[in-house]
């Protein structure tokens, strides 16, 4: 198979009639030449608008690839070898490892285990996906909060009720983001995730993909344990030898030596037990901000020109701005056609965040700007600064909306009062919403570097900081308050519990906690190899 890369193809026309053109063309042979054709990646070019491009990888397969490989003449074409993950062969052993909640990074580690042979026991302090559907909506229709059974837990984590976007900056050499990728079409997400430069599932489709992908691991032995939330460690001697759980009211031990704790970044209850019974963690710094909606168009126009705006897929931006030397400034989980919602899982808090289905059609685009926290803002040498900072913003939140979505308009927030109706569109949310002065949540110093970053991003695309931007607060879960240190050998000073994904600071989406699931599983199983 033959790999060439750098196609540019027109989007009006169609992808795959072009593909054929074009590698026909490259490697000097009629149509009829190519036996198959695949494209490994897709992006958009446009850099010279108007003027805007595919830009594809494809792999082919041609009889006597050979004579095109050693023709120096053909550019930009070499021998394709997949990278293939090679999965641990299956063991035998009496051992059960226990995998502690069930987002991607559980999902993926408890699949992996199952996979080996080791019957892994899940348990999910959330309900199962369709369960916890209901629940969520419940949740944005009354505003009445199920503490257990919300945007942040369940099955399939704080990624089920998401954009769904899945690319990564962490590296693969092993195949691993490949692998995943790969299990989430298995599983039921759309194919063309294995090639998109930017893939993305949506809220609608995750659904029954983490719901498939369970099934699989029960049928390969495995045990998950809906609306049981562990309660404590069970540890003798600096070694684990399993978990308290509590399921409606009634407690139950857990027994084993090996526990992976995937527990996410908003389980706080849990970090404040974690930290009684000292495991070692430390504060982390994060991010804070609010979410902010613009209409499509705009972005679409601005990124595309006017020729593509409408014709492609709808644009999503990262801006990074340095208003002043101690604080970054950036846009987190960019949400194109998506929702802002309430993701909030603790009484009288309130956090917001972004999802999306796969059409991504909710007529608005969303992200979250943040500014990043720190020393200046709580006690970096308490392991639970950072989440007692989160608490109080969100608390400061939920007040100002009086339990709904505090929002503002961008010209109002600057003014400092409190908005009457929205501009030239509306807001796009799942969720109850009021008006109301976000300003009093965050210090002065926040809302000059979120100030200073906004007229830098203006620069970046005109009309960011129109007056009617719709924000809405809080933004507070962009990373784990927390950091739960671990070895080479992926366990903590506690011997047999491997903390793992987000929560624990080893991940930042949900392909690399599903990446780092997998890297704890595969260490997991080397120790009992
Ligand atoms: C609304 C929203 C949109 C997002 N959009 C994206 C996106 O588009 N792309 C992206 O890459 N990332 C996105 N993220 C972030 C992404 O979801 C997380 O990075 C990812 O889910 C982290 O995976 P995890 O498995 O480490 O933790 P989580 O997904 O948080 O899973 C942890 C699980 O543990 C369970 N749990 C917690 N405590 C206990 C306990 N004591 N006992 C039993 N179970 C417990 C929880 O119920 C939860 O199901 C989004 C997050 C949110 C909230």
């Amino acid at each position: 198979m033959i790999r060439i890369d750098n196609l540019k193809t027109d989007p009006k026309k169609d992808l795959m009639a072009e593909l054929y053109k074009r590698v026909a063309k490259h490697l000097r042979v009629g149509k009829e030449e190519i036996l198959s054709l695949k494209i490994l990646k897709r992006s958009i070019d446009a850099r010279k608008k108007p003027a805007v491009f595919y830009i594809s990888s494809v792999v082919v397969e041609i009889a006597n690839e050979e004579r095109f490989l050693q023709n120096k003449k053909i550019k930009g074409i070499s021998l394709y070898q997949e990278k293939i993950y090679r999965l641990a062969s299956e063991i035998v052993s009496p051992v059960r490892p226990i995998v502690v909640g069930l987002g991607p990074a559980g999902l993926f580690s408890a699949y992996l285990l199952a996979l080996a042979g080791l019957r892994p026991i899940v348990l999910e302090r959330g309900k199962k996906a369709t369960e916890r559907y209901k629940d969520v909506q419940a949740f944005f229709d009354t505003g009445v909060l199920d503490p257990s059974s919300n945007v942040q837990f369940g099955e399939g984590g704080a990624g089920t009720f998401s954009d769904g976007k899945l690319q990564t900056g962490v590296k693969d050499k092993n195949g691993r983001n490949r692998f995943v990728l790969k299990t989430f079409v298995e599983f039921g997400a759309p194919e063309e995730i294995l090639w998109q430069a930017k893939p993305h599932i949506g809220t609608d489709r995750l659904i029954q993909v983490v719901s498939n992908m369970r099934e699989r691991i029960c049928e390969l032995g495995g045990e998950v344990h809906f609306n049981t939330q562990m309660t404590s460690l069970l540890i003798r001697e600096e070694k684990i030898c399993g978990v308290r759980g509590i399921c409606r009211g009634v407690e139950r031990e857990f027994l084993s030596p090996h526990v992976i704790l995937a527990i996410g970044h908003s389980a706080r209850d849990t970090f404040e037990r974690l930290y009684e019974q000292k495991i070692p963690m430390k504060a982390k710094e994060f991010a804070v901000g609010f979410r902010i909606e613009h209409p499509p168009e705009m972005l679409d126009r601005v990124q595309y020109g006017d020729v593509y705006a409408g014709i492609l897929p709808v644009s999503s931006y990262k801006l990074v701005g340095h208003p002043s030397e101690d604080r970054g400034v950036y846009s987190f989980c960019m949400c194109p056609g998506g929702y802002v919602v309430n993701a909030s899982s603790e009484e009288g808090h309130l956090a917001v965040n972004g999802m999306s289905n796969y059409g991504r059609e909710s007529g608005n685009a969303n992200s979250a700007i943040v500014v990043s926290v720190g020393a200046g803002e709580y006690d970096l040498d308490d392991p639970l600064g950072a989440l007692k900072y989160q608490r109080k913003i969100e608390k400061a939140a939920y007040e100002a909306g009086g339990g709904r979505i505090p929002q503002q308009l961008y010209g109002d927030y600057i003014a400092k009062r409190t908005s009457t109706s929205y501009g030239a569109f509306s807001s796009c949310h799942k969720g109850k919403t009021t008006f109301a002065d976000l300003n009093p949540i965050f210090s002065q110093e926040i809302r000059e570097a979120f100030l200073g970053a906004m007229d830098l991003f203006e620069k970046k695309i005109p009309g960011y900081s129109r007056e009617d931007a719709i924000l809405s607060g809080v933004e507070s879960r962009t990373s784990s308050p927390v950091r739960i240190p671990r070895g080479e050998d992926f366990m903590c000073e506690i011997k047999g519990l491997y903390p793992c994904g987000e929560g624990a600071g080893y991940a930042g989406g949900i392909t690399s906690a599903a990446m780092d699931g997998i890297k704890v599983a595969e260490a997991l199983i080397s120790a009992l190899n």
